[in-house]
């Protein structure tokens, strides 16, 4: 193992350097953002992926305040038949008790809906319908984007992304390249499309249930190093 002496500055240099995958810019400092949330991560997975890209701080700014706000709806709905009780939850407490800690409180309420089922009335949760936690979606097919090579600072405008309500046809199946982080934390896959309408799609599924899906608009004008695939545009107009 070789010790770089000022190795963090180094870091800064390098990281400097590189546009933000969100945006582009290599003019405003960056630092290292994490494309899963780092308050997502249970402490029984410490070996656990950490994938990062290069954020600047403009973008880092746009979403730090939905991010605290995404766990904790994501941590409501891990498990549907009990309460997460780990770090998560513990973090999510802890935030409850910061000076925004009431607002925070309320955020989370005001997203909760009653509806009735067979089983009696119960309260739900929509992340997909919530901007916030749409906003940070967006963000990790985003990153994902960039750290798989297929576009940097694709434009937020183009992504959509929603609850994952229906199975991925059998004939597209093939097209799918699956990358799981650790089994039932978080798995996402992707299929290069790179026709007119659509440039990707992606699923991206937290725990073991919560399945969302994010689609990347074709651009007239492409981000940085986005890359179409003829032969993959074709092969799904084949197919349809
Ligand atoms: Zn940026």
């Amino acid at each position: 193992m070789v010790t770089i002496r000022g190795g963090g500055e180094l870091l800064l240099v390098l990281l400097k350097k590189r546009p933000c995958a969100y945006c582009g810019t290599v003019s405003i400092p960056h630092t290292k953002g994490h494309v899963i949330p780092q308050a997502l991560y249970p402490v029984s997975l410490p070996q656990a992926r950490r994938i990062t890209v290069p954020e600047c701080t403009d973008c880092k700014a746009l979403w730090e305040d939905a991010e605290p706000h995404f766990r904790n709806i994501m941590i409501a709905i891990w498990d549907p038949d009990q309460i997460v009780k780990d770090n998560r939850y513990l973090s999510m407490q802890r935030s409850l008790l910061q000076c925004d800690g009431p607002r925070r409180l309320q955020d989370f309420l005001d997203r909760l809906v009653s509806v009735d089922t067979h089983t009696g009335k119960r309260q739900m949760l929509y992340p997909a319908k919530d901007p916030w936690c749409n906003l940070i979606l967006r963000r990790i097919v985003r990153s994902l984007c960039h750290f798989h090579g297929f576009g940097t600072a694709i434009a937020d405008s183009r992504v959509r992304c929603d609850v994952m309500l229906w199975s991925v046809p059998e004939a597209f199946q093939p097209e799918f390249t699956w990358h799981e982080i650790a089994p039932g934390f978080f798995r996402y896959g992707y299929a290069r499309v790179g026709d007119d309408c659509l440039h990707s799609f992606w699923l991206i599924r937290f725990s073991q249930h919560i399945e969302f899906f994010g689609a990347i608009e074709a651009a007239a004008t492409r981000a940085i190093g986005e890359q179409l695939s003829p032969s993959m545009g074709a092969e799904a107009h084949r197919k349809r």
